[in-house]
């Protein structure tokens, strides 16, 4: 006798799903459920894909000083002298991967961690070492690096919630409108 699987292989990488899986398992594990869900919602979000910071991180990696292990990058504000940089060490920040995280900033090595800003473009560069101690900017970066993709909201709007049965709730739809702007 055979169990009939709905789904044979997993709905996000096409991998054939184990048999160890629950039957209606859909996902091979968690981390493909969670790209699955990013994709169905990238109409909200900008999701710049790895392949797209091949040539960014080639020139970070090949640049950077040796004693460096994080890096952080700042935007100039157009119209003003001001920068914004990012991440900040004091401020929880979500990370390319979709990760929260206080207290670093992006990973340079052991592993390199892609940047997630808000803004394609030019940016400052500034190295830091395992204490958080800022070290030089080399020469051939002080002129800035280029991000060549960012973690933007367009200006399409997601769909309204569905307001649910039991709770009448305008005062939650205003909070909601008010966030997303
Ligand atoms: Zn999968």
């Amino acid at each position: 006798m055979s169990l009939r699987k709905p789904f044979t292989h997993c709905q996000s990488c096409a991998e054939k799903l184990s048999d160890d899986l629950r039957i209606d398992a859909r996902f091979c594990d968690k981390r493909c459920r969670k790209n699955a869900y990013e994709k169905k919602n990238r109409l909200v979000l900008n999701q710049p894909s790895r392949s797209d910071f091949a040539a960014f991180k080639k020139n970070i990696i090949e640049n950077a000083p040796t004693a460096a292990t994080q890096y952080a990058l700042a935007w100039p504000v157009p119209g003003s002298l001001l920068v914004h940089w990012t991440p900040l060490l004091t401020v929880r920040t979500k990370r390319f991967d979709g990760g929260l995280v206080v207290g670093r900033y992006f990973m340079l090595r052991p592993r390199f961690e892609l940047p997630r800003v808000a803004h394609t473009g030019l940016h400052a560069i500034a190295f830091y070492d395992d204490s958080g101690k800022e070290i030089e900017t080399p020469v051939a970066m002080l002129c800035g690096v280029w991000v060549p993709a960012a973690f933007r909201t367009r200006s399409k709007k997601p769909p309204a919630p569905k307001p649910s049965p039991v709770t009448p709730a305008p005062s939650m739809g205003l909070g909601i409108v008010m966030k997303l702007r």
